[in-house]
């Protein structure tokens, strides 16, 4: 079939064998210029019932080739209509920075675990401060690069959140002028490094980055992202948890949301993420009418 690339505007043979449903190849546009040892990759997924298709590694959306004429007229919506913009990163200066546990959230963790425990969280999740104490949750990607960082006060006695609502390192750094006023924020997963540090670990997904942390501890031997809230579970996020074992832990008044997203994201882009549900059993009925996450029960349960 021939492929018309929305993108670079090229076209493309591409072999799709007749069927329904998604069809994963390796992309006409990216996959000779990766890394011999990616070439194979399938990073490329075309929807057989809307006849578009998309890069996961390039970007590049793709529909079936016609003449200009009805190219103009029918062009199919591609997955993801908008050209993939550079992603903006931060310079890891301010990272190193703002490294350590002074902050009111590391005062809280300092009263529960001990010096090899805090010893691994910071080195894990690089928690910095704010002058402040608040409580810096970098978003490193998996190729080690800042997105941004989320800045968050405690309680630091309770561990519980200061409701003074949440800032960014970017806009920060736009406000002092350190960065320009177009630089963009995309997000990762909170801990989305961790999966190139630690290739062979299961990983479990949660909503909040406090949570991951303290699960993290009690469970060492998996690695524990978040997605930084409720509404943030969404394809755009995922994409780096190809290839992997992901157990899914919504928080207890958001498990019927997410186990319908969950669906479509494993659909959409091929991908293993399971709802997790024993830690519902956990839960009394008073405790899921309070939201309680993972964190929650094992710090009060
Ligand atoms: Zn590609």
């Amino acid at each position: 079939m021939e492929l018309y690339n929305l993108t670079d505007k090229k076209k493309y043979e591409v072999n799709i064998p007749s069927g329904t449903g998604e069809f994963y190849s390796t992309c006409p546009a990216c996959s000779h210029n990766r890394k011999p040892i990616n070439q194979k990759k399938r990073c490329f997924s075309w929807n057989r019932t809307k006849s578009i298709g998309h890069c996961y590694h390039c970007g590049n959306s793709f529909v079936e080739f016609k003449e200009r004429e009805q190219l103009n007229t029918s062009t199919p919506k591609p997955l993801n209509p908008s050209t993939p913009k550079p992603i903006n990163y931060i310079n890891p200066k301010y990272l190193k920075l703002s490294l350590g546990l002074a902050s009111n959230f590391g005062t809280f963790l300092k009263s529960i675990f001990d010096e090899e425990e805090l010893k691994q969280i910071l080195e894990d999740y690089q928690l910095g401060m704010t002058k402040d104490n608040s409580v810096i949750y970098w978003y490193i990607d998996k190729e080690n690069r800042i997105r941004s960082g989320k800045i968050m006060q405690y309680n630091p006695k309770t561990g519980k959140r200061v409701k003074s609502g949440v800032s960014w390192v970017h806009s920060q750094l736009k406000k002092q002028g350190m960065i320009s006023e177009d630089w963009k924020f995309t997000r990762c997963l909170f801990g989305e490094h961790l999966l190139t540090k630690y290739p062979n670990r299961n990983v479990f997904l949660v909503e909040g980055e406090k949570t991951a942390i303290i699960c993290s501890i009690y469970f060492p031997d998996s690695i524990w992202l978040a997605t930084g809230g409720s509404e943030m579970l969404s394809e755009n996020v995922c994409h780096s948890l190809r290839g992997r074992k992901v157990l899914v832990i919504a928080d207890s008044d958001k498990m019927i949301e997410w186990e319908e997203k969950i669906k479509d994201i494993n659909h959409n882009l091929n991908l293993n993420l399971k709802p997790y549900e024993k830690f519902n059993i956990l839960l009394s009925k008073e405790q899921k009418e309070k939201g309680w996450d993972l964190a929650d029960y094992f710090l009060n349960g």
